[in-house]
Parts: C-alpha cells; sequence; structure tokens
C-alpha cells in the first residue's frame, strides 16, 4: 500500500510530535475546564485517537459523521448529518478535532450547527490545512500542518476508502485515481 505514494507529506514521526505539542497548548489553554473532543468521521479516527492519548488530562470524545466527498477528489458542498452527537453540549467546551480542512465548507457549516446548541466555546483542531482554507471565515486554533493543495491520503484520509490506515500522510501515483 505505501508504495502507491508518490511523496510522502507527513511522517509518522512528525505527526506524533506535532500532536504532542498540540496537547501541550491545549492541556494550557483549558486548564480547569471540562472539555468534549469532537471527532469527525471517518477521517478524524486516527487524529482523535493520538490527540486525545497525547493529553494528560480528563475528556469526554463523541463522534459526528457528516458527508463531505464521495469517492471522488473534489469537494461537493453538500454538508449533512449522517450521524448526531450523542452528548448534550450545551454549556460545555466543544474541541472539534479534524483531519483536514480544504475549502472549510464542512467545518464552517459544522461550527455554526455546534454554536446553536449552546455550548460554552466551540473550537477547532485540524491535523492538516490546505492554503483555500485561509480565506474561512471560521478560525482554527490548533492546526498540526499547512500543506500545499494537494490531494492526499493516509493517517484516516481516504481515496475511495483507501489508504486510511497508511501510518504517514502522502501524495498518490496518478495511477492509483482509477
Ligand atoms: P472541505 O469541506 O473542503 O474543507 O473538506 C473537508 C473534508 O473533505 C475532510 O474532512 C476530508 O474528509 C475531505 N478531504 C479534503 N481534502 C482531502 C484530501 O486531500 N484527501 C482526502 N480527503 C480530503
Amino acid at each position: 500500500m505505501s508504495a502507491d505514494l508518490t511523496r510522502v507529506l507527513v511522517t509518522e514521526e512528525q505527526i506524533q510530535t506535532r500532536l504532542g505539542e498540540l496537547a501541550r497548548a491545549i492541556e494550557t489553554d483549558y486548564d480547569g475546564q471540562d472539555l468534549l473532543l469532537v471527532g469527525v468521521l471517518r477521517g478524524a479516527v486516527m487524529v482523535m485517537a493520538d490527540l486525545a492519548r497525547s493529553l494528560d488530562r480528563h475528556v469526554q470524545m463523541d463522534w459526528m459523521a457528516i458527508s463531505s466527498y464521495g469517492s471522488g477528489t473534489t469537494s461537493s458542498g453538500v454538508v449533512r448529518i449522517l450521524k448526531d452527537l450523542d452528548t448534550d453540549i450545551s454549556g460545555r467546551h466543544v474541541l472539534v478535532v479534524e483531519d483536514i480542512i480544504d475549502t472549510g465548507l464542512t467545518l464552517s457549516w459544522l461550527v455554526s450547527n455546534l454554536s446553536s446548541r449552546g455550548p460554552a466555546s466551540v473550537e477547532i483542531c485540524t491535523l492538516l490545512r490546505k492554503p483555500d482554507a485561509q480565506q474561512m471565515s471560521v478560525q482554527v486554533r490548533y492546526v498540526g500542518f499547512d500543506i500545499p493543495d494537494e490531494f492526499v491520503v493516509g493517517y484516516g484520509l481516504d481515496h475511495a476508502e483507501r489508504y486510511r490506515n497508511l501510518r504517514c500522510v502522502g501524495t498518490l501515483a496518478a495511477g492509483m485515481y482509477s
């Protein structure tokens, strides 16, 4: 599977080091406050697992599934809740954990949806951010890596549901898109 990559953009070691740094910042910023991590299925599974285990404090975790890309490589712009939270977030500090922000369409919608439920705060943590996301109206508090505008797979990110189980993040060889 790893032989299908043309280039590794972020290695396993870089990911783990950076998640540790983000975890230290989160511990400081939320010191003395409760914290609910909301993972966005399915891509954020790996980030959530490793970020949560890097945190030396109590956290709760919940999950949402929303539609984003189909099996293609461009944003559909259509957002739909496939699985909602099991947790009542009113009065809670919510940190949305994402794998990647591309256009930001998905997250903008998600943040306004969560904000309407009366939380104490809603912030975003993403492992990867593409250049277009800079134009987003929503502020992203924690960013792992800014990457070029290329389609990437691995560490939770898929192409047609494959490559999520790669430990690194990389670009696919052209022939792998068919
Ligand atoms: P956005 O709404 O354009 O920001 O897209 C966000 C979602 O699209 C992410 O949560 C991913 O599921 C998916 N996505 C965006 N870019 C990539 C990529 O390079 N590889 C795999 N999935 C991506």
